[in-house]
């Protein structure tokens, strides 16, 4: 590979499964995550259809995985019921039934999980494949999940690098081997109760080995893990082996320690609004004037004063162009949406028709919610009592 690049992924989670290959009624998690959990986790942000998986693995097993464990996290079990009312497939065929009611039998398993450990993931491989796996990571078209489905990540995995004034880009090394690239990422304390973790003084690493010219042979102490997806065949996954060796890192030598207040998580910027200076309000009144104290969308009496953008939010906004005023409802609607739609400095425009429809909708579903609360709230007085029914507050608007 003439110029590998290398990306980075952090796991962490309340919840990890890295399923071993046995599939009894007991299932283990490996102590770190597989290169099937991991492969499977960049297959699902594609959104790789089963379909497709078999070329997709082919491709993203090129790919050379490396994990540091930050946190070893504590093994935890759960059961798990397979089987009911279908039955559990027998050895030798048939359907499992319990003795005496010959019902089919529901099977009960347990399922092993790491509770609060982090990982850092280090994948190495060729530029165009690493690119479209940052891209993916990026913007994940299915939900992520940590080995399995009721495991989801707690912080977004792709690791980011801070560019100064609040921007990120994703963190991609060139040209290091995997244990050089583990070493530039800063273990991460937690801040929490007011003070971090206490650092460990190793980290341990297990890399995926790779012949070479110089070392064609694996070391003896390499160990064999079968966790490389081949193909989803419907009934099982198939896995194939790949070598593994161990290394331990130091902590303040070879990996530096983070800031426990730093987070990678990128925080849409926008100019907070200032509700209690002067000139906002001065806004906020010219604009109610102007729209005769009534709601634009559905003139309702107006409540609010909504931002169509935060452009110049603080009281420089222009009063016609980045000013609405809403009615409580037609509000609640527009942030609801705004929100859903991920939308930061340019909000919706309640005037603009395009909008008109999804606004209806939504504010259709918000006051069906809200009545059917109201009605819950009333109904939920208990019998005998002769209270009477708990008013309801939530329809004030229409
Ligand atoms: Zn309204």
């Amino acid at each position: 590979m003439p110029d590998p690049h290398t990306l980075f992924l952090r796991l962490e989670g309340p919840l990890q499964a890295w399923g071993d290959t046995n599939k009894f009624v007991i299932r283990r998690t490996m102590e770190a995550p597989t290169k099937s959990g991991v492969l499977g986790l960049i297959a699902c942000a594609m959104g790789v259809t089963r379909g497709e998986v078999r070329e997709c693995y082919a491709e993203l097993n090129s790919l050379c995985m490396g994990v540091r464990i930050d946190r070893p996290g504590i093994l935890w079990w759960d059961y798990h019921t397979v089987g009911a009312r279908t039955g559990v497939l027998k050895a030798e065929g048939g359907v499992k039934r319990n003795a005496k009611t010959k019902e089919p039998e529901t099977l009960i398993t347990r399922r092993e999980y790491l509770a609060d450990a982090s990982f850092l993931v280090a994948l190495r491989g060729d530029k165009a494949l690493i690119d479209e796996t940052v891209n993916a990571m990026h913007a994940p078209k299915w939900s992520l999940f940590l080995g399995r489905k009721s495991c989801p990540p707690s912080v977004p995995p792709l690791v980011l690098r801070s560019l100064g004034e609040g921007r990120f880009e994703p963190h991609v090394e060139h040209g290091v081997s995997l244990v050089e690239a583990l070493k530039r990422i800063p273990w991460q304390p937690r801040f929490k109760n007011l003070q971090s973790d206490k650092p460990p003084k190793e980290l341990a690493c297990i890399l995926e080995w790779r012949p070479t010219e110089a070392e064609p042979e694996a070391p003896d102490a390499a160990e064999v893990w079968y966790d490389v997806p081949v193909a989803y065949t419907g009934v099982a996954p198939v896995h194939q082996p790949r070598f593994v060796t161990r290394c331990q890192l130091t902590l303040g030598k070879d990996v530096a320690s983070g800031d426990p207040l730093f987070t990678s998580v990128p925080r849409p910027s926008r100019p907070r609004a200032d509700y209690t200076s002067t000139e906002w309000k001065k806004r906020r009144g010219e604009r109610l004037r102007n729209d005769h104290g009534l709601c634009v969308f559905c003139k309702q009496p107006a409540t609010t004063v909504q931002h169509i953008s935060y452009r110049h939010a603080g009281g420089n906004e222009d009063t016609d162009k980045e000013l609405a005023s809403l009615c409580r409802l037609c509000h609640d609607t527009c942030t609801m949406l705004e929100y859903g739609l991920g939308m930061t400095l340019d909000r919706i425009d309640p005037t603009d028709p395009k909008w008109r429809d999804r606004i209806i909708e939504k504010r259709t579903e918000i006051r069906e919610f809200r009545s059917v609360e109201g009605r819950r709230r009333t109904l939920a007085r208990a019998p005998g009592t002769d209270k009477p029914p708990l008013q309801r507050l939530d329809d004030e608007e229409d």
